[in-house]
């Protein structure tokens, strides 16, 4: 059995009591990925989960190969299905032989032999979520209602995690560089809205055709610091899993953390 960091991490009890020398369960779960660390050393896993690992002590895939593996099972499942009936529940188009979607405004593509197509860069982190939005996706329209993660069905396991890859680095992108909000705009295709939670920017990006994405942003004012929240669409886990949903998030924020670091020399190829 092979398991991502993310999956053993869904399995530990994320307290981070720190018993197992390491500062949160997360990293432990990184260790474990990479064969340094053994489930037998968290003291609070039940005896089903210590079954599981069994025999898995040393771990010999790399993460490449572990994504490249998942993203194999997709290409094939994609090679099962009859493209051209997924175009309406993907909001895409289907034509030569290619169902084409658009994430933030660009054109991705996918062919029957599950080959993958666009004007930018693809990356692992838009690759996996974009074929199980594919293959998936119920095409169920938003409702309009906004949510944080947590209060997503299978979120709450996610929340914290989600608050310190996702919300805070994005929440210091949008501290040290002003022009982020201007280029989500222009860039991806992010459009303001009416502000939400009376926050000073409300602005959606569509990270895929039935996953919109709200971000508002708190501007710092006198003793109060800064804020940001992303919220999801009440339907969300409809249109994608929460362990995509996750990922393509992660992988937003680090293509912004990317951009940020050029800091105006806006780009929208992000690079691994
Ligand atoms: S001992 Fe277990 S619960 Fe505690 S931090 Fe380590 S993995 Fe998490």
């Amino acid at each position: 059995m092979t398991l991502s960091t993310i999956e053993i991490y869904k399995l530990l009890p994320k307290t981070n009591c720190k018993e197992c020398r390491t500062q949160t369960c997360f990293a432990f779960a990184a260790l474990m990925f990479k064969g340094e660390r053994e489930i037998s050393e968290c003291p609070y896993v039940g005896k089903e989960v210590v079954d599981l690992f069994k025999g898995t002590a040393k771990k010999v895939n790399t993460v490449e190969e572990d994504r490249e593996k998942f993203l194999e099972s997709l290409r094939h499942r994609v090679t099962q299905t009859d493209l051209a009936s997924r175009a309406k529940p993907t909001g895409g188009i289907y034509a030569n032989n290619r169902l084409t979607i658009k994430i933030m405004g660009k054109d991705f593509s996918v062919d029957s032999t599950g080959k993958l197509f666009s004007d930018i860069h693809v990356n692992p982190w838009v690759a996996g979520p974009f074929l199980t939005y594919v293959l998936e996706t119920k095409g169920v329209p938003a409702t309009g209602t906004w949510v944080p993660l947590r209060e997503l069905e299978g979120g709450k396991d996610w929340a914290r995690l989600f608050g310190q890859m996702c919300e805070k680095p994005l929440k210091q992108v949008a501290d040290t560089y002003p022009d982020l909000f201007a280029d989500m705009i222009a860039l991806f295709n992010g459009k303001p809205v009416d502000n939400h939670y009376q926050s000073d920017i409300s602005l959606v990006l569509h990270p895929l055709p039935y996953l919109p994405m709200l971000i508002c942003y708190w501007k710092p004012e006198e003793e109060l610091s800064s804020e940001l929240n992303l919220f999801f669409d009440q339907n969300a886990e409809e249109n994608l899993n929460i362990d995509r949903i996750y990922t393509l998030s992660t992988g937003l924020v680090t293509m912004f953390e990317k951009i940020g670091l050029k800091h105006g020399v806006a780009t929208p190829c992000p690079t691994d």
